[in-house]
């Protein structure tokens, strides 16, 4: 989150923190205090909100918008569209002109079913690398071993980078994860030079300095059939295949589960059918839009707010220069 908006939420009342990966989240742990604090500013700036009033239908004529919401009608000279991921919107968006990207989750984590990775639920390792196998794109980031999977920032990150296609392929694909960061043929090398140099040392003992968590070692090295033996012991197959499940880790997986309770939706109003000078929209006149209902989205810790209330800034700037509120 940028540091005008943590400034600013700071000012009015909210005390944040950040996370070692850049997240920003309130001290409170807790989304209520977010809300108690708009609200709080709602009340202050005498700013009605009505609720349980669902927006059913708008026409524009005359210069003028009618919204129809349940048995209201209201006119306005503009309207701001934040309706976050609502499909009937979209609908209605859609049979206004605007074209709508196709909504698909986003940040989730992934169902593997993999011997890897059985008995070691809590695990986690520091500074992991994700793949998709068919795909170019690379995520770096914490990575989480779950009971049902994956989970952690460099899943996360890899899951709404990836969303459109993984919808796609129904959530079925090969994963490859590089538990150290570390390039294959590097660490063949060395894993070489070690068998050259220190043919005594132990599998089981070897000071390994990529500080995975011991249980995920010995795990690796006896899927690699090398849990009794040194490196005298070792022939090539079985460095290559050690090098290859800490580097190029390939994993089945069948499925997704969210993250907590969280989940974001890519899609939305297509971003060329928006001035983001404005937030207006490009076909219909005086019609603003903020969040998530446009094809944005972002990784939690702040970032879909950004969004959210940054669109919204620069839609309440557009409005308040034509002047009608
Ligand atoms: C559990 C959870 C945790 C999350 N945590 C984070 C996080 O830590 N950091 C982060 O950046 N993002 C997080 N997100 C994502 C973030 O909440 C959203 O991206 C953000 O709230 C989008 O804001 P918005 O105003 O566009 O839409 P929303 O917050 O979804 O608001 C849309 C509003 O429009 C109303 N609405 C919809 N349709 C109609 C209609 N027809 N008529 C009238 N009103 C309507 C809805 O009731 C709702 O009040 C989280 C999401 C979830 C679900």
């Amino acid at each position: 989150m940028c540091n005008n908006m943590i400034a600013w939420l700071e000012k009015n009342g909210v005390k944040t923190k950040v996370e070692n990966d850049g997240r920003v989240f309130p001290v409170s742990n807790s989304s209520q205090t977010i809300i108690d604090c708009f609200l709080r500013l709602c009340k202050k700036y005498n700013i009605e909100i009505r609720t349980k009033l669902g927006l059913d239908s708008f026409v524009f004529e005359h210069n003028k918008y009618t919204v129809k919401a349940n048995t209201h009608t209201f006119t306005s000279n503009q309207i701001v569209i934040a309706t976050g991921s609502n499909r009937k919107l979209w609908n209605i968006l859609e049979n206004a002109g605007h074209t709508i990207a196709k909504p698909v989750p986003s940040l989730f984590t992934f169902k593997i079913k993999h011997a890897l990775l059985q008995e070691l639920p809590g695990l986690s390792v520091s500074m992991g690398k994700t793949k998709i196998k068919t795909r170019k794109r690379e995520e770096t980031g914490p990575i989480l071993i779950t009971h049902k999977g994956l989970s952690g920032p460099g899943i996360l990150k890899i899951s709404a980078w990836e969303a459109v296609y993984l919808a796609e392929v129904n959530y079925k694909f090969t994963l490859v994860v590089n538990w150290i960061n570390e390039d294959y043929k590097t660490l063949l090398l060395h894993y070489k030079n070690l068998r050259e140099n220190q043919p005594k040392t132990k599998f089981i003992s070897l000071n390994n300095t990529y500080n995975l968590p011991k249980r995920l070692w010995k795990k690796i090295i006896t899927l690699c059939d090398l849990e009794n033996r040194n490196f005298a012991e070792a022939g090539n197959k079985h460095l290559e295949s050690l090098a290859k499940m800490l580097t190029v880790c390939e994993l089945p997986v069948d499925g997704k589960n969210t993250n907590k309770d969280e989940f974001v939706t890519c899609g939305g109003v297509v971003l060329d059918e928006v001035n983001f000078k404005t937030m207006e929209s490009k076909k219909l006149p005086n019609l603003f839009f903020a969040g998530e209902v446009i094809n944005v989205d972002a990784l939690t810790g702040g970032f879909n707010f950004q969004n959210a209330w940054t669109t919204a800034f620069v839609a309440a700037q557009a409005i308040c220069r034509v002047g009608d509120l």
